[in-house]
């Protein structure tokens, strides 16, 4: 097998209302790239990664020259044809890497008729189990949707688990002031009791904040604290002073920084997102080296549609050592690019693809749909907040949103 084109498309799948962050927002969309990697068998493996427009798709056709003729089954040499690590100084890929990755691996199950998961060690479970995400929400165009408060929050997560099945909810935090968030984060262990916690600020408080949000959430149910501060030296303060296991998505993202946290640990449970690290292979080793470590693993979701859905189940599916329900933004979405309409949670999870390859075929209907979305309304700016123009944090942030300011706010097109 032997490939013969590399294809980029920007989508923008709407979601049900606009989520809030530490540094500003998903401004009621995803916008997101599908990479299609065609074969001389006629075969097309399928990828996916965040943002889009021109110049992502142009990142993804300039690969032409080192893809073409290139056996998708050699996949660990894409490492090191794509992603040098002496020549990534200059050129950063991970993220085309790992889009690449998720084809050639999508490529390898389709022509030999097996599931990714066969290629990679094989299933240890047949369901991943997720986290209800909970993000504050500014209202949608139609007044819908906004949570701000602490009844708000409750209500959502009640929604997502009735709907889903959730028994653990992670809250995106990093919006409001601590204390406030605090409220919030006890009022859903008092509305949940049996359930598993988690809260994530995006690295936006101090060491000594984050310390003293801990001991405040101390004697609840909790998985682990996410980023509460930033670097490894700043969490590494944190989990001295707390019980609490510390995660992160953001401070160990490569092997360089998983070695650093073995060797003086900062972080006790890693998030590995099949896109951060370069591909779900890079993942599988990660959670081999973490297994080793005895470190916590779970699955961290960058945004995603169900393309790289499903390289977060292939993923999910073969770790022995998964020891936290996966993260996904998913059930925020209204729709999906694949056939047959988006995944299904099922008893707070989600079935693993055993079709051949990652398991979704591109839906070309939606696909030209969302196209011509995006093509209507272009890219946002991921890094800045609709609701308070001009505004971007300082880090420690000291500037928090208002919790009494409420939407609509104006999320313009183009
Ligand atoms: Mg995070």
């Amino acid at each position: 097998m032997k490939i013969v084109d590399v294809r980029a498309t920007t989508v923008t799948v709407p979601l049900q209302a606009p989520l809030r962050h530490s540094n500003g927002a998903h401004w009621g969309r995803f916008v997101r790239t599908i990479v299609e990697v065609e074969a001389d068998n006629g075969l097309v493996g399928l990828g996916e990664m965040g943002g889009g427009g021109q110049s992502a798709e142009d990142a993804v056709r300039g690969l032409r020259d080192y893809l073409v003729g290139h056996d998708p089954a050699r996949t660990e040499a894409l490492r090191f044809m794509l992603a040098n690590p002496t020549a990534s100084l200059y050129n950063n890929r991970t993220q085309l890497l790992a889009a690449v990755e998720f084809a050639c691996l999508d490529l390898q199950g389709r022509q030999l008729g097996v599931p990714v998961h066969e290629l990679l060690g094989g299933k240890v479970r047949d369901h991943v189990e997720f986290a209800s995400y909970l993000f504050f929400r500014y209202p949608a165009a139609d007044g819908s949707g906004e949570v701000r408060t602490p009844e708000q929050l409750v209500a959502h997560a009640r929604e997502l688990k009735d709907a889903h099945g959730f028994t653990v909810h992670k809250l995106k935090g990093g919006v409001f002031p601590p204390d406030y968030e605090l409220e919030c984060y006890r009022a859903l262990a008092d509305a949940f009791p049996g359930d598993q916690l988690r809260h994530d600020p995006n690295g936006a408080w101090s060491p000594e904040e984050s310390v003293r949000f801990a001991a405040a959430i101390d004697d609840l149910r909790n998985d682990y604290l996410e980023d509460p501060t930033w670097g490894m030296n700043g969490l590494r303060r944190v989990r001295e002073r707390t019980a609490i296991p510390i995660a992160t998505n953001t401070v160990v993202v490569n092997f360089e920084q998983l070695a650093a946290n073995v060797r003086d640990p900062a972080v006790d449970v890693v998030l590995l997102d099949t896109t951060f690290w370069g591909g779900i292979r890079p993942c599988v080793k990660a959670a081999g080296v973490c297994e080793t470590f005895q470190l916590g693993v779970a699955v961290h979701s960058s945004g995603e549609l169900g393309i790289q859905l499903a390289t977060m189940l292939h993923l999910g599916a073969v770790l022995p050592n998964l020891s936290f329900a996966a993260d996904a933004h998913y059930h925020h979405l209204t729709g999906d690019v694949i056939a047959g309409g988006p995944f299904r949670y099922r008893d707070g999870g989600i079935d693993v693809p055993d079709a051949p390859g990652l398991g979704v075929e591109l839906d070309r209907d939606k696909v030209a749909e969302y196209a011509e979305l995006y093509r209507e309304l272009g890219g946002y700016p991921y890094d800045r907040d609709p609701g308070r123009p001009g505004w971007y944090p300082l880090l420690p942030n000291s500037d928090w949103a208002d919790p009494a300011m409420a939407g609509p706010v104006d999320l313009g097109g183009r």
